[in-house]
């Protein structure tokens, strides 16, 4: 029996008897992983009453003989969030984020950096005042890009123009992730690449460079100069990167949205 200490963003948990649970969490070691918590229901003592999705647990566990499975001893809460809670559009977001995870499931070599997406996620959550609607798929696109899929960024492909500015609109092959300026993306297949207006390519770029509580919005001086302001990108140009973020990850990743959650085709 090998005992070792983890953190875990706790993703579902089950009953399976009167007092005992299952947790499946999301750890920076290990990724996705599931641990039996006997009397997981009823022990205060060993689970401080924090055995709920969304928590940010410290925890003791316990491999049982013959790695067959693995139980949890104990656990202390490091974060809960509260406002999420209450405010069920966010809520929605938030759980939707971390199907995606789930189904994704980043295995231990690319967990340390999806698990500080998913906590700075959840912080922005808790903090933000305003998020866009399309933040899921702006996740879905960072999660995607940490996984080893970051497409350039920067410059043509083509003839190496600067994407960062002055052009009026980026063409993205979505295969071999390069991108265009819109002089060269003229030449790319239509079905493999995609249009973006340059405010929908920058909200892609913010969303693969910052973190998730600046995504959406935009700093620039005020007239006189005096100080920072910030402005949220429209909603249309958001729905734009959205759909563009959501071909190129189903595309790399194989995982999809249907009616019944998240698939991996
Ligand atoms: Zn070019």
């Amino acid at each position: 029996m090998v005992e070792y200490t983890d953190q875990a963003l706790v993703l579902r948990v089950g009953r399976f008897k009167e007092a005992d649970c299952w947790v499946k969490g999301y750890s920076p070691s290990q990724g996705v992983f599931t641990a039996f918590a006997f009397g997981g229901m009823r022990s205060r003592r060993r689970f401080c009453g924090c055995l709920d999705p969304l928590n940010l647990l410290s925890l003791r566990l316990k491999k049982e003989k013959g790695g067959r499975y693995v139980s949890l001893m104990e656990t202390g809460l490091l974060a809960a969030p509260r406002r999420l809670r209450q405010d069920a559009p966010r809520l929605g977001m938030m759980m939707n984020c971390l199907k995606f995870l789930e189904a994704l499931a980043p295995g231990p070599e690319n967990a340390p950096a999806a698990f500080a997406l998913a906590t700075q996620t959840m912080a922005a959550f808790e903090e933000c005042e305003r998020l866009p609607q399309a933040f899921p798929a702006l996740f879905r696109w960072r999660l995607t890009l940490d996984q080893g899929y970051r497409p350039e960024l920067e410059t043509c492909h083509a003839c190496g123009a600067s994407l960062r500015q002055g052009e009026e609109s980026v063409r993205l092959a979505l295969r071999d992730g390069r991108a265009f300026c819109a002089r060269c993306g003229w030449n790319q297949a239509a079905e493999a690449s995609h249009w973006l207006s340059r405010a929908a390519w920058d909200i892609l770029c913010q969303a693969a460079e910052t973190p998730p509580a600046a995504w959406g919005g935009r700093e620039h001086r005020s007239l006189d100069a005096t100080q920072w302001n910030s402005t949220q990108f429209s909603a249309d140009d958001v729905s734009a990167a959205a759909r563009a973020a959501d071909r190129y990850v189903v595309m790399h990743t194989g995982v999809h949205w249907d009616r019944f959650g998240y698939r991996r085709s």
